[in-house]
C-alpha cells in the first residue's frame, strides 16, 4: 500500500499513517477510508479482516495506538463497544493528567 506512512507515535511498533482520503471532521471522522469494489470502506478494518476474518456485528476495532488513521493490524484489536468506551475514557484522563503537569 502506497498511502501509508510509518510513523514512531511512542506505540511498542510504528503506526501504518494513513495519508489517503478519510472519513471527514464530524463525528465518526478522521478514520482512513479507501474505495473498494465502488464501496467506500474503513481502511483499518479492511486491514484487520485481511488477516483474521469477519468482523462479528456487535464488536469494534479498537486502535490500542490511540491514532485513528493507524491502519496497521498489529495495533488493532476487537472489542465490545463498551470495552472501547472505557479505553477512550481512560485515555481522556491519563491525557488530562499529563497535561497538568
Ligand atoms: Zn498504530
Amino acid at each position: 500500500m502506497a498511502r501509508v506512512e510509518v510513523v514512531d507515535t511512542g506505540h511498542e511498533t510504528p503506526c501504518h499513517i494513513w495519508t489517503g482520503p478519510t472519513s471527514g471532521d464530524g463525528r465518526g471522522g478522521q478514520y482512513a477510508r479507501m474505495s473498494l469494489d465502488g464501496q467506500t470502506v474503513a481502511v483499518h478494518k479492511v486491514s484487520w479482516t485481511n488477516e483474521n476474518g469477519f468482523i462479528p456485528g456487535k464488536k469494534q476495532l479498537d486502535h490500542k495506538c490511540r491514532q485513528r488513521l493507524c491502519v496497521r493490524e498489529s495495533h488493532l484489536e476487537l472489542v465490545t463497544h463498551r470495552q472501547n468506551q472505557k479505553r477512550r475514557a481512560a485515555a481522556a484522563v491519563a491525557a488530562a493528567l499529563e497535561a497538568a503537569e
